[in-house]
């Protein structure tokens, strides 16, 4: 299978050596007239250099689209990977099995992605003096990709510049080059149904609060191949307690956003495990459902579906909004709002969502007991919908980069 379309400019072809354009490159930048892609069919091996940057910019779908991914993944299943900076992705190709099995080698070790770079997990550290390791000064997100589909990526994104607007740090890269960094670590981890963890601590700094100590926020991007929970939880439900630790108040600090602070959760789920329960309930301060310590809360008692409202001090879960749109779409009554702990104790059914777990049964809170029922196993359902909708919506988006029959 040949690629089509691949074009070579002037530039490109002074040089006929790849891994010395490659080099050129990566010293230099571009030549002004690289084109998007450039193939160099005289080398010992073909070589393929794509310009991330340039597909981004004249397609702009890449990030959105699993149809590159495919074509890039389709790339490594045959290709070593020798470089991927955030401008260069080069792609050895027709490489001998000793080559291949390097590569598998290659792609079995975690690839990690730090501060613009891909690295090998074992090279991909940190400094004892970033201040989110010495403070917990910093925000991340979790995202969860279903067949090389990152699940509302956007509103992910979203949702990570708000905690770095409340928290004073400015992202050191703009929403299109997080959509890039992203897929790349994917692509470099050739995953497709995994994990995501993005990180952004507030950086390297000598000892002080003062984050304008901190010169450059350090950002991480961790995939890894998505476990999904057993089964049998879905099925019979997780056990939960109420936990004595209070969720932190809105005037301290902000359950919105999404801070690498996170003792709070921490020690409720201590005092979860020590009760033998899978999860904790926290309230606030004033006696109010909050949120679980990952995970929002909805119950459903007298035809209503409840959950905690934004002003209890809750993270507003991209599931949960997800829930409340279907639920609502469905016909259902749903009211967010202040509740007790007497209120979800008369519930008949519990369930907690989040961007990994989706819709969890609830089987225990303390010592009531609850059924998996009909209102959590249907929003469960419609929720895989949304997911199935959401990711062939995004499939179809993008032209083809390289023809129908690459
Ligand atoms: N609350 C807290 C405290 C969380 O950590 C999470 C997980 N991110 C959630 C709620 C659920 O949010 P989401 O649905 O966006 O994963």
């Amino acid at each position: 299978m040949e690629l089509q379309a691949v074009e070579k400019s002037q530039a490109a072809s002074s040089i006929n050596n790849a891994s010395e354009c490659a080099k050129k490159i990566e010293n230099e930048g571009f030549p002004k007239d690289f084109p998007a892609t450039t193939k160099f069919a005289n080398s010992e091996f073909p070589f393929v250099i794509i310009r991330l940057d340039r597909i981004i910019q004249n397609l702009s779908w890449i990030a959105r689209s699993s149809r590159a991914m495919t074509i890039l993944n389709n790339f490594m299943q045959r290709s070593a990977v020798p470089a991927t900076t955030f401008d260069l992705l080069l792609v050895r190709r027709g490489e001998t099995d000793e080559v291949k099995r390097q590569r598998n080698g290659i792609i079995k070790t975690m690839r990690v992605y730090l501060n613009g770079k891909i690295v090998d997990s074992r090279d991909a550290v940190v400094s004892v003096f970033d201040h989110g390791f010495l403070y917990g000064d910093g925000i991340y997100e979790t995202m969860r990709v279903y067949d090389g589909v990152v699940f509302r990526l956007d509103q992910h994104i979203r949702r990570l510049f708000r905690s770095a607007s409340l928290i004073g740090l400015s992202i050191p890269l703009d929403v299109d080059r997080l959509r890039i960094a992203i897929y790349e670590t994917l692509i470099a981890n050739a995953l497709r149904k995994a994990y995501i963890r993005l990180t952004v601590s507030r950086g390297r700094g000598p000892i002080g609060l003062d984050p304008s100590l901190c010169a450059e926020p350090t950002v991480v991007i961790v995939a890894q191949e998505l476990k999904e929970y057993p089964g049998s939880l879905y099925k019979n439900g997780i056990h939960l307690i109420i936990s004595e630790t209070r969720r932190n108040s809105k005037e301290a600090i902000d359950p919105h956003i999404k801070s690498l602070n996170f003792l709070n959760n921490i020690l409720a789920k201590i005092e979860a495990k020590k009760k033998g329960a899978y999860e904790a309930i926290m309230l606030n301060v004033n006696g109010h459902l909050a949120e679980g310590t990952i995970s929002n809360i909805f119950f459903y008692k007298d035809n209503m579906l409840c959950t905690p409202s934004a002003e209890c001090g809750i993270l507003d879960g991209i599931t949960r909004g997800v829930v409340i749109e279907l639920a609502r779409t469905e016909g259902m009554r749903v009211r967010e709002g202040k509740f007790t702990v007497k209120d979800i104790y008369a519930a008949g059914e519990v369930f907690l969502t989040n961007t990994t777990m989706e819709v969890m049964p609830v089987s225990n809170i303390d010592d009531r007991r609850y059924t998996v029922g009909s209102v959590s196993k249907l929003l469960r359902k419609l929720y895989r919908e949304e997911v199935n909708a959401y990711i062939s919506d995004v499939k179809a988006e993008g032209p083809s980069l390289w023809g129908e029959n690459q």
